[in-house]
């Protein structure tokens, strides 16, 4: 339990400045073994989406720390085959260690066969069935990067995991399920809500932590909280203007014991982590062809 007001506010900027440098010293020793920068590829169909923005905010990360990342676009009038094409041409090109596409994807290209496309082991955001699978089953794949962030900052923050009663609110297959399972990973006891929980307060009331990625600006407030849960807040909304989460902050800091604010909490791990995830695909394809990747 804390004072009214007093929660914890779990930061995400400084966490992700320590993993930025881990991965800049990582980036300048994979660059020194193999003679060339860790690279990636963010797959852009049509210029004007409104995810552009935080696309260019990772190219601009990649900069910084020695990773070669680049635009490859299609015009908004691409079929599924081009965009398909596309990255069958990414998948064999050597230089080329992470792909990711922005979504949401125009209403015309299926996201399945855009997803069934990416190499597994170029997937650094983890949206392939097979790096789903191997999260399901316990193994180490590649993350969704935004689950991994809601998790890694509870890690992060020395918040006890195991044995704690959780409940993820959404159940997507980018965020509220992977975030699910990873937790269940950490063994606490985790249940999923939804659109369809028929009473979403009740089961907020019992979670000691709450991970909430609906979308849904005030989704949950202090008033739902058990005193001193810990809440993360993923959902990124802009209300009047404004960014804001799915969680009432203030109402919900009078009676948490930490919590993560929006914008500042999530949001600048997930960038972060996605760097690491593109540096481990490097190493691992520089340790699988030593040859064609050292020709400097
Ligand atoms: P989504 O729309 O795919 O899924 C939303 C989920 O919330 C669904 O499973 C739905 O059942 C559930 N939901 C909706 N209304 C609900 C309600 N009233 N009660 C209970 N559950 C409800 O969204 P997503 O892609 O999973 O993203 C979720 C949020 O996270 C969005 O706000 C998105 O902008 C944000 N997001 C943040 C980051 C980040 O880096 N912080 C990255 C990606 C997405």
């Amino acid at each position: 339990m804390t004072e009214a007001g007093a929660a914890r506010r779990l930061e995400g900027g400084p966490i992700a400045a320590e993993i930025r440098n881990a991965v800049a010293e990582d980036v300048a020793t994979f660059r020194a073994d193999t003679g060339r920068a860790p690279g990636l590829a963010v797959v852009i169909i049509g210029r004007d989406a409104p995810s552009t923005v935080y696309l260019e905010q990772i190219l601009r990360g990649c900069a910084k720390v020695g990773i070669e990342a680049r635009f490859v676009e299609l015009e908004g009038e691409a079929t599924e085959a081009a965009v398909v094409g596309r990255i069958d041409e990414l998948n064999a090109d050597p230089t080329v260690d992470g792909v990711i596409v922005q979504m949401p994807l125009p209403p015309t290209i299926r996201l399945r066969s855009v997803i069934d496309a990416i190499d597994p082991d170029k997937d650094i955001d983890g949206i392939h069935p097979l790096n789903a699978g191997l999260l399901r089953l316990g193994y180490d794949g590649f993350l969704p990067a935004t689950a991994h962030a809601a998790v890694e900052i509870l890690r992060r923050s020395g918040i006890e995991l195991e044995g704690k009663e959780a409940v993820v609110i959404g159940r997507s297959a980018v965020v509220g399920m992977p975030a699910a399972f990873l937790m269940l990973k950490e063994d606490a006891t985790v249940t999923v809500c939804h659109s369809r929980t028929r009473d979403l307060a009740a089961h907020v009331a019992r979670a000691d932590i709450v991970i909430v990625a609906a979308g849904r600006p005030g989704l949950v407030d202090g008033a739902m909280l058990k005193p001193g849960a810990v809440v993360v807040d993923v959902g990124i909304n802009v209300v009047e203007g404004r960014l804001v989460g799915d969680v009432d902050f203030d109402s919900a800091s009078a009676v948490a014991s930490a919590i993560t604010p929006v914008p500042g909490g999530v949001g600048p791990l997930t960038n972060a982590l996605l760097l690491t995830h593109l540096v481990r695909a490097a190493q691992r394809h520089a340790a699988a062809s030593p040859v064609s990747s050292g020709t400097r």
